[in-house]
């Protein structure tokens, strides 16, 4: 049977497997325990329920797929791989696919540091997988505290053995970051004349550095869809009509997608993305 593996556990994620389930396809849905969802103090404007908080409704989607028996994984994806079949790696495993629905929601924002912006593309990079290659042999560090910076850091290990991790003032969360040189800091500035040259810290020790990548908190849609050569506007994954990416067999719904903010609009891009994939998987069968 097909396997179709969907990325998100919020409005978009479940209205996508609840349609591929019970179109019979073998579903599995990777979630972790927050959503935007979890924001929302209170939801009035979602048709026929007058009231629900945001946490109620996030639980009650996830409940809802696995009354029917759809798998639901509550693991942390790190990495996505394309070889014509999709590979979903998070921190114990790698699932295979032959179609991938992202509903990871909206873009996290890049952490305020003074400099950061202006080096995008001038030694501050998103995706070590993407990038890493740019950096062989030179200075290179990581900018995270957990699972996601651990698998950047792991990647880019192999192209370089000088490697920092850069913590930004917070608690280490992945106890794989402490093999690499640790930098507890909060920063101040990054800065260079035209690429990045330094990382200034509040105490103002400064770091020299060559790449900087950023893999703060958990992979978010942008991330993994950069990761096999997904098409991006304006931070959010491009997709036609029927949520279809660039990728065969790839689809994105939700916050991720451009449009409205809302739950209404993430369930019905979750719904479309499923009947796709369904003809799209019996066309390849
Ligand atoms: C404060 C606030 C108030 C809001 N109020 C309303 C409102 O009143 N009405 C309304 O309609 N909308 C409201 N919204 C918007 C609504 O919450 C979103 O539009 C909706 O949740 C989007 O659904 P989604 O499935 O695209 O993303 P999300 O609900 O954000 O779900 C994303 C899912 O992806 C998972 N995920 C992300 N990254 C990974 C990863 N690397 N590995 C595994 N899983 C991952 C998350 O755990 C989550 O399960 C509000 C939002 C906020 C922030």
């Amino acid at each position: 049977m097909s396997k179709v593996i969907i990325i998100g556990g919020g409005p978009a994620g479940i209205s996508a497997a609840l349609y591929a389930k019970r179109a019979n396809l073998d579903v599995s849905v990777f979630y972790m325990p927050n959503s935007s969802l979890n924001k929302a103090h209170m939801i009035e404007n979602y048709y026929g329920i007058e009231q629900i908080s945001g946490q109620d409704l996030y639980e009650a989607g996830i409940k809802q797929a696995q009354r029917l028996n759809i798998e639901m994984i509550p693991e942390e994806v790190l990495s996505l791989e394309y070889t014509g079949r999709f590979n979903v790696v998070t921190g114990t495993n790698t699932y295979e696919a032959d179609a991938l629905i992202l509903a990871t929601g909206a873009y996290r924002a890049t952490p305020p540091i003074k400099g950061l912006k202006e080096k995008e593309g001038k030694g501050v990079s998103y995706c070590a997988v993407c990038d890493g290659f740019f950096y062989r042999k030179k200075r290179v560090a990581v900018l995270g505290d957990a699972s996601y910076a651990a698998h950047e850091a792991e990647y880019l290990s192999n192209l370089t053995p000088t490697l920092h991790i850069l913590t930004n003032g917070k608690e280490i969360k992945d106890d794989k970051l402490r093999q690499y040189e640790l930098h507890t800091g909060k920063i101040k500035a990054i800065e260079g004349e035209v690429k990045i040259e330094r990382i200034v810290f509040e105490d103002d020790s400064v770091l020299e550095i060559d790449g900087l990548f950023i893999a703060e908190g958990s992979a978010g849609s942008v991330d993994l869809a950069r990761k096999i050569g997904t098409l991006i506007e304006n931070n959010k994954i491009v997709v036609d009509e029927n949520m279809r990416t660039n990728i065969p067999g790839l689809y994105a719904c939700g916050d991720c997608t451009k449009g409205l903010l809302q739950v209404s609009k993430a369930v019905y891009e979750g719904a479309q993305a499923a009947t796709d994939v369904i003809k799209f998987l019996r066309k390849k069968d």
